[in-house]
């Protein structure tokens, strides 16, 4: 059996999920009647909920969104009309939820070499494998390791404390949580990111690495991520890849 465990992020990884186009438009629309004015739109309020329980370092009930849709709906909570569940299974339909185009031969050529992978991920298992079984990427994963079967979510290091091993890789497109998580974790991190210019992409994985302006790189990526201090040494990536196809290198370097 191959002995290398691989990690995936699911959102921006893998696939698209129905929460911003979808889900939470219906959750604006259905909730905005039963909320007092000022304080933003029920959305804008849910984001700020969930980041006020990240700072307060509550990792797991932070992405509980129906959790977060009932506090900020305080006593009226019983006129919800919907749970944030139920909406991503109503989702969960072919047009709705996306797979990017280079995933599924990757998983099938790793799977096919008996390479195993899971998926870690920040939102809860209820709300994502609803989207992974839609788009047939379920039965490539082992596991899902998430905040609530974790009990921390990245990039608290002891989420990728996996109990049926330690990843060797970590895939991801965020830089504060999948990056700086799996550089806390002593995991090899990996950051797809496929927005970038074909100069970057003609780059060989080393070229981009030691290239002056990669920090620069990853600046812009947490710019975006909402943070405006520089990276600092656990933010920058051990590798940086424009594809899912890129990822079967980096194995390669790693056991040549
Ligand atoms: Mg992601």
């Amino acid at each position: 059996m191959n002995p290398i465990l691989i990690s995936f992020d699911l959102d921006h990884t893998l696939m698209v999920n129905p929460f911003r186009r979808w889900v939470f438009p219906d959750v604006d629309k259905a909730v905005h009647p039963l909320l007092s004015s000022g304080g933003g739109t029920p959305v804008r309020r849910m984001v700020q909920e969930h980041l006020d329980r990240l700072a307060r370092r509550e990792w797991v009930s932070a992405y509980d969104w129906d959790d977060i849709l009932r506090t900020i709906t305080g006593e009226k909570k019983s006129h919800l009309p919907f749970t944030v569940e139920d909406r991503v299974r109503h989702y969960a339909k072919p047009g709705r939820v996306w797979l990017f185009a280079d995933v599924l031969p990757v998983l099938n050529r790793l799977h096919s070499q008996g390479v195993r992978m899971v998926a870690a991920t920040n939102g809860w298992e209820k709300y994502q494998r609803p989207v992974t079984d839609c788009l047939g990427i379920t039965r490539y994963l082992d596991s899902f390791h998430t905040p609530d079967t974790r009990g921390f979510a990245k990039p608290h290091p002891d989420f990728f404390d996996f109990p049926n091993g330690h990843p060797l890789v970590h895939i991801g497109d965020r830089i504060d949580q999948d990056i700086a998580g799996a550089n806390r974790a002593k995991v090899v991190s990996v950051w797809i990111n496929r927005h970038l210019t074909e100069e970057w992409r003609l780059r060989s994985l080393k070229e981009r690495r030691t290239h002056p302006d990669f920090p620069h790189l990853v600046h812009r990526q947490l710019k975006q991520e909402g943070w405006e201090d520089s990276p600092s040494d656990e933010q920058i990536p051990d590798y940086l890849i424009t594809s899912l196809e890129e990822l079967e290198k980096v194995l390669n370097l790693m056991h040549p």
